[in-house]
């Protein structure tokens, strides 16, 4: 062997070794309906205004330690209730590790649970981080199995269990009556992370219900409402709570272009709040034209994604793929995804684009 080889051997954990990395498809040239990604940019006079604010920023200081501005300006617009504060990421991934470095204890077997099909970040999270992730199917229609849930939060009893809503990569909201049971059952032994990444495009929220639930998280990002390319995500919590998963946090891990380019967004929400209503409503029109093919089975959707099956989704994302179109084939993620496409809802020339290679496909 080498000595690099070797060297690799010798320090990196062989966990870590036998994974392959988080893979981005090169995107440049193509329609990327791939990672649920707003395709409508900020206004031009935004933008001129937006990049003066930039020119302005501070490059050579630390970002302002406490974010206030930015943390007030969430409060307010995002919808966190009265008395709870926010803890902000690089992106809700990151806050994903903070949870997941902040729960796992060496003293014992430290357990994160989540229905799936997930979220890939959750599972990768754990494992980084040494928990153990224990992942509870979802039944054939994509909802949850409550069930199996709670015997399995009472046999494995996970510090961390995260359900998003609505769910990536099947789409949909789960029943809050589920939702809720769980909470209950996780009650002082486990944080229920309750992951709205979709949120802006699915008009419901476990936000409000902190109060009444000590042991919830709410976590969100503004990435699909426009902003993936600063990668902002925030969590709100008990302020208790919030506390712990603070002390984990790496300092100024919010750089100052974020934090400046998030401020102005967020005074400028109604811009993207109306984006993200055009969005909802084209996602209705895409799903009722794909509905309508023969053979195509589309599934519902509170995100700005659909998921749908075809009979072959390998021949339907290689025409896709010649046409320059990029989507996720989830069919080898999970038995329940079998030939199944996910697909970002993006303006009316992408989506007909779309359209047109799965009709064709099926010809
Ligand atoms: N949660 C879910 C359910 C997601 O699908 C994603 C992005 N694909 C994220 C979190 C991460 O979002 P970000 O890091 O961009 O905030």
């Amino acid at each position: 062997m080498s000595f690099i080889e070797n060297l690799i051997s010798n320090t990196i954990r062989a966990d870590v070794r036998d994974i392959g990395g988080y893979h981005v498809p090169d995107a440049s040239g193509y329609i990327k309906l791939d990672a649920m990604e707003n395709p409508y940019e900020l206004p031009e006079h935004l933008r001129a205004e937006l990049g003066r604010r930039l020119a302005a920023a501070m490059l050579n200081r630390y970002p302002v330690a406490s974010y206030a501005t930015l943390k007030a300006k969430v409060c307010q617009q995002l919808g966190v209730p009265a008395g709870y504060d926010v803890l902000l990421g690089n992106g809700s991934d990151e806050l994903i590790s903070i949870m997941a470095m902040a729960c796992a204890r060496q003293d014992r077997r430290a357990v994160m649970m989540a229905p799936v099909p997930a979220f890939v970040m959750f599972a990768r999270s754990a494992q980084f981080a040494g928990m153990d992730f224990v992942g509870v199917p979802l039944r054939a229609d994509f909802t949850l199995d409550r069930a199996a849930m709670l015997a399995a939060i009472a046999e494995h009893r996970p510090a961390l269990l995260f359900l998003a809503y609505p769910n990536n990569p099947t789409g949909n909201l789960y029943d809050a009556d589920d939702m809720l049971a769980i909470i209950a059952a996780m009650g002082e032994n486990g944080i229920v992370v309750v992951d709205e990444a979709y949120g802006p495009f699915a008009q419901h929220s476990f936000m409000g219900r902190l109060p009444a639930c000590p042991n919830l998280v709410v976590m969100r990002t503004l990435s699909k409402l426009g902003l993936a390319g600063i990668r902002l995500g925030y969590m709100s919590a008990a302020p208790a709570l919030l506390e712990q998963f603070e002390k984990v946090r790496p300092p100024y891990n919010v750089n100052v272009l974020t934090q400046t380019a998030a401020e102005f967004a967020l005074d400028h929400i109604a811009v993207l709040n109306e984006q993200a209503a055009v969005l909802r409503a084209a996602r209705g029109e895409l799903a009722a034209s794909l509905a309508a093919l023969p053979g195509v089975e589309v599934f519902p959707s509170a995100a700005n994604f659909l998921l749908i099956r075809v009979p072959d989704s390998d021949e339907v994302c290689a025409k896709l793929h010649a046409r320059k179109v990029l989507v996720r084939n989830m069919s080898k993620m999970h038995g329940v995804l079998t030939n199944c496409i996910r697909v970002t809802v993006s303006t009316p020339e992408e989506n007909s684009v779309f359209f047109d290679v799965v009709k064709a496909s099926l010809a």
